[in-house]
C-alpha cells in the first residue's frame, strides 16, 4: 500500500511529489498503466481534516471500442479532495454525508491511501467510449478486417439489402 503518513504533515500547508512505477500501483482489472505515474499535490491540514489538491499524470493503455486495438492515452487528472478520519463517519449516526459529495474521502490509522487515490483518478479519467483516434474506421462488420489498416473487399461488392440491415443492427449492438 502506498500510504501517506499523516503524522509527518506538521504544518498547515505542505507539498508532496512522488513518481511511482506502474507495478507499484496495484491496479485492478480493466486498467493498464503504461508509464510511471507522477503524483503531485498540496496538502492543507486543519486539525484532523486534510485537503489534498493536485494532479496525477501517467499513460493508460486502453482498448479501442471500435477496432479493439490497444492504444495509449496520456492523462493529466486534477483532483481536490477532503479527507476526514473514518471514525467520525461511523460514530455519529446523526451526521449526514451528502451522497453526491464525491470530494469527501476518509482516512484510517492516520494514513491516506495514495494508491487508492490514484486508481480512482485513473477510472475518472477513462473515456466512456475509448477510441484509438477520433476517425477510427473500426472493423468490417462482415470479415473483421481492421479498416484503419486497409480496405477489405466486402464494401466493394454488391450489397444485399437484408445484409445491410443486419450490418446496421450489428453496429448498434
Ligand atoms: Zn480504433
Ligand atoms: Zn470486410
Amino acid at each position: 500500500m502506498l500510504s501517506l503518513n499523516l503524522h509527518k504533515i506538521k504544518t498547515p500547508h505542505e507539498r508532496f511529489e512522488q513518481t511511482y512505477a506502474p507495478e507499484q500501483l496495484g491496479v485492478s482489472e480493466g486498467l493498464t498503466v503504461a508509464a510511471p505515474a507522477a503524483l503531485a499535490f498540496d496538502i492543507f491540514k486543519d486539525n484532523d481534516q486534510f485537503r489534498v489538491v493536485g494532479d496525477v499524470k501517467t499513460t493508460l493503455e486502453l482498448s479501442c471500442s471500435r477496432c479493439l486495438e490497444p492504444f495509449e492515452l496520456p492523462i493529466d487528472q486534477h483532483f481536490d479532495l477532503r479527507y476526514q478520519p473514518h471514525a467520525r463517519n461511523s460514530g455519529e449516526g446523526e451526521r449526514e454525508i451528502e451522497e453526491d459529495d464525491l470530494t469527501t474521502a476518509f482516512y484510517e490509522n492516520d494514513e491516506i491511501d495514495l494508491g487508492q487515490l490514484m486508481r480512482e483518478q485513473f477510472y475518472l479519467a477513462l473515456p466512456m467510449k475509448p477510441l484509438c483516434r477520433d476517425d477510427c474506421k473500426g472493423l468490417c462488420a462482415v470479415c473483421g478486417t481492421n479498416l484503419n489498416r486497409g480496405a477489405c473487399l466486402c464494401s466493394t461488392r454488391w450489397e444485399d439489402p437484408r445484409f445491410a440491415a443486419l450490418k446496421s443492427w450489428k453496429r448498434k449492438s
